[in-house]
């Protein structure tokens, strides 16, 4: 029997905006309760405020930099201290930074952060929630990977390595949950509209619109979707990995633009 959010306790990281912001949504509808984290207060206090109009609970809210250990800390102490419990975790927090080729020119810091926030910020999540995950008796981890995690491209060398990095990890949970109640999940899109470009073009909002010129990009409720989908299968069934990529997307770099 598919299983419905009632009673069960949903943390999604980075869900100020974009796919973590409309996976929060999403989950709400399903009727999960919500533990939602990000940097930037003002952005979860705005999606706070929507998930309490769909579930009539006041959802646990915090900030969360997955980059720093002790707000991880602080975040998941808070989560558990408020519900006792979490079934999901939606490792979503995650950016690209910049297209630099690897050579003289590149920018170490945006590595930095990259790997940092991508992997790392993803791996002390799930340290932490493990136990908990484990003890919830349906457990269930759902990792953003990305199309990048599976076909390498120009300009995308270290960020493409952090979502190869995510599917190397879920696939590492997934031998070593075998056994445990703890369902393991990839999500790998290929192109969204979101922030995400013009977090890429560090705050060049004309130069991360013409990504989506001429196109038709899914957009944050197509990925919550399939994150719901896969958070709602009967416990016995594990969605190992799941490709999403518009109609207008054919690879990485390959795509059908009106007037091309
Ligand atoms: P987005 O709109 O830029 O949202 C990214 C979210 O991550 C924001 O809520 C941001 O919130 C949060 N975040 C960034 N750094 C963080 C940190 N250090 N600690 C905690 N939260 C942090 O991008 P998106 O498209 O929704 O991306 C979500 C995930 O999907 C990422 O893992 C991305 O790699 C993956 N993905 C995106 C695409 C795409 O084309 N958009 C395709 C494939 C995969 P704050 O800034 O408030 O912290």
């Amino acid at each position: 029997m598919s299983l419905t959010g009632t009673n069960r306790v949903a943390v999604v990281t980075g869900a100020s905006a974009g796919i973590g912001y409309s996976t929060a949504i999403g989950l709400a509808r399903a009727g999960f309760r919500l533990a939602v984290g990000a940097r930037r207060e003002d952005k979860l206090s705005a999606l706070v405020d929507e998930l309490a109009r769909i579930t009539g609970e006041k959802p646990f809210a915090a900030p969360l930099d997955v980059t720093d250990k002790a707000s991880v800390d602080a975040f998941v102490q808070g989560v558990v201290e408020h519900y006792g419990q979490v079934n999901v975790l939606v490792n979503n927090a995650g950016k690209a930074l910049g297209v630099d080729y690897i050579d003289e020119r590149a920018n170490e810091e945006d590595w930095e952060v990259m790997l940092d926030t991508n992997v790392l910020g993803l791996l002390r999540m799930t340290k932490r929630l493990v136990p908990y995950l484990v003890e919830s008796g349906d457990g269930h981890i759902i990792n953003l990977g990305s199309t990048a995690g599976h076909e390498a491209y120009a300009g995308g060398g270290v960020y493409c390595a952090t979502k190869f990095a995510v599917r190397a990890i879920t696939g590492s949970l997934r031998q070593e949950l075998l056994g445990k109640p703890v369902r393991i999940t990839s999500i790998d899109p290929g192109m969204v509209e979101t922030e995400f470009s013009v977090v890429r073009y560090h705050g060049d909002t004309s130069r991360a619109a013409q990504v989506y010129e001429g196109l038709r990009p899914l957009n944050s409720e197509d990925v919550a979707d399939c994150i719901v989908f896969a958070a709602t299968r009967p416990a016995h069934v594990n969605i190992d990995n799941m490709i999403l990529k518009s109609i207008d997307q054919a690879a990485a770099k390959r795509f059908a633009r009106k007037g091309q």
